[in-house]
């Protein structure tokens, strides 16, 4: 990706930046470095496309959005092979990305009417002569900056579940992925062609600091913890809402009653697919004490085999932004010159835009490689004297993710003690491709949910009508309330709450479906 007489914020005509392959660096598209003008003028045609999809209503959202579904099905091989081309991950694993992203798409389609749409809700013995009712709206232009390392999957998280909410979209994709962005907003507009429900916005920072102002409603931003404290700060000054997904420093348990052979074969996929440039991906591992070494051989003969490349045999593919090559250097540097030791790899692993296997042991916990997010192929592993030392050190991280753990006996009672958003048992990372779970995590790895029932109200504003069904003389929002009225409001307040036994959802009023 390269920038051609790019001028940072200033552009009244646009400057143009080249995305490339990053193994032959070939030009795979050219795009505009879309002004802070160019972007507000898009958010503004967008204004009107959300009047239309709002009007659309769901049935006839669900249809056009099925239609993108099917469409995205059929064509699953030409998208997966423009990633291959833009990221440098091997096209199996762009197909699993893409068939995720399609799961998630449906998943939000099919469950928008009964999680957004209206429902009456039990007043309450406050106002028994009311009805309730609840709803969630649209919000109406949802703005989607994304990363790189999903540039399907992870932006679609949000674009999915917004377009079924009723939002139109306006989407930055990252500067390194925009001709899978632009792919996506085409493949859409051929099935919208009246409005830019789905548009695009390209360019670097400063075009994404341009989205954040430029009058969305809601943003949702994926990438480093850095910018997303620089897009919270945009956002704030019109009070925009917004929702930030960012990195990790993933750990996994290996308990002593775990099966070895299949967390190592997990904790080697888990670090090592797509290059090690997964949000969730497997950083650290902590192992029981008495399964550790037979875990480290389990590990490393699997870790030794594997091949980064670009051609068709090869397990993983490039490091996509050529920057982060000297992150993962330096992580591992630090941590050999620091007493750590490489069972698999070492300096020389790094051989761009390539990185082979890393295996480290003997880290200290204070490490950057054991505290920040390497984001390449490499994975720490650490002995620890039981559980009780596997957890806390676990959830030492000011990220808070995803977490795994193997255990035949005590992984729902492991899962339970970490502090992360979310945790596969017995697997690495499975609640991403299963739609009803929500994504997202605490500390520096964000806050705000996409995915399952949070992610489609993550992208609606609720609205709470209640109407007046008959008069009662116990009227008590009014100056002309009695003391009389005032009497039974105290007793009523006493008979109902004065006892300590908790009360029940329906004398609560939780929503029911009308
Ligand atoms: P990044 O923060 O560099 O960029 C992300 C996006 O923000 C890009 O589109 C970029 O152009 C844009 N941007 C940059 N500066 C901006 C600004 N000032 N205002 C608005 N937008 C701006 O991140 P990246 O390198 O593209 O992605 C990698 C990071 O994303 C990693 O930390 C990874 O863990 C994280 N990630 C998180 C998730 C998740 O779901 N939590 C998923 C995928 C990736």
């Amino acid at each position: 990706m390269t920038a051609v007489s790019h001028q940072p914020g200033t552009q009244t005509r646009s400057a143009s930046f080249d995305s490339l392959d990053p193994v032959t660096g070939n030009v795979i598209a050219t795009f505009p470095v879309n002004s802070a003008a160019e972007v507000a003028a898009i958010v503004s045609k967008a204004k009107e496309a959300a009047d239309f999809w709002a009007g659309l209503g769901e049935p006839g959202r669900r249809a056009r959005l099925s239609a993108w579904r099917a469409t995205l099905v059929r064509r699953t091989d030409e998208l997966a092979r423009l990633i291959h081309a833009e990221n440098g991950k091997p096209v199996d694993d762009a197909v699993l990305e893409v068939t995720i992203a399609i799961a998630h798409l449906d998943w939000a389609t099919r469950n928008a009417r009964s999680l957004l749409g209206k429902r009456r809700v039990l007043p309450g013995v406050l106002a028994a002569n009311h009805s309730a009712t609840l709803e969630y709206l649209p919000f109406g232009v949802v703005g989607v900056i994304g990363p790189w390392n999903y540039p399907v999957h992870t932006p679609m998280g949000s674009i999915s579940y917004a377009l079924a909410a009723g939002n139109a979209v306006v989407f930055k994709p990252s500067e390194f992925t925009s001709a899978v962005g632009r792919w996506l907003v085409e493949s859409f507009a051929g099935i919208v062609a009246e409005q830019p429900v789905l548009s695009l916005v390209t360019g670097f920072g400063e075009t994404g600091a341009a989205l954040c102002v430029s009058g969305v409603d809601k943003l949702a931003f994926t990438g480093s913890p850095a910018t997303g404290r620089k897009v919270m700060a945009a956002c704030a000054q019109n009070l925009t809402p917004c929702v930030i997904e960012c990195g990790g420093k993933d750990a996994l348990i290996v308990a002593a009653d775990a099966d070895i052979e299949r967390a190592a074969e997990q904790a080697v996929w888990g670090s090592m697919f797509n290059a090690g440039q997964t949000c969730a991906g497997v950083e650290r591992v902590y192992v029981e004490a008495p399964v550790y070494e037979a875990f480290l051989s389990a590990v490393t003969a699997r870790a030794t085999s594997l091949q980064a490349g670009a051609g068709g045999s090869a397990d993983y593919g490039a490091i996509t932004m050529p920057g982060q090559l000297d992150v993962i250097a330096a992580h591992i540097e630090d941590a050999l010159q620091r007493g750590g030791k490489a069972l698999v790899g070492g300096r020389h692993s790094v051989r761009a835009p390539f990185v082979d296997p890393v295996v480290l042991v003997d880290v200290p916990e204070d490490s950057p490689a054991l505290t920040d997010e390497t984001f390449g192929p490499t994975v720490v592993i650490a002995k620890v004297a039981d559980l009780d030392e596997a957890i806390t050190k676990a959830n030492a991280s000011r990220y808070g993710l995803g977490a795994s753990v193997f255990s035949r006996r005590n992984g729902q009672r492991i899962a339970d003690r970490l502090d992360a958003g979310m945790v596969s048992i017995n697997s690495v990372l499975t609640y991403a491709s299963i739609p009803g779970l929500p994504w997202g995590g605490t500390g520096d790895s964000g806050f705000g949910r996409i995915h399952g029932p949070d992610g489609l109200r993550e992208f609606a504003r609720s609205r709470s009508v209640s109407r007046q069904r008959f008069e009662i003389p116990l009227r008590l929002t009014t100056f002309d309330r009695s003391d009389k009225a005032m009497g039974r409001l105290r007793k009523l307040a006493r008979a109902r709450w004065g006892h300590s036994k908790a009360s029940s959802a329906r004398v609560t009023g939780a929503a029911v479906p009308r």
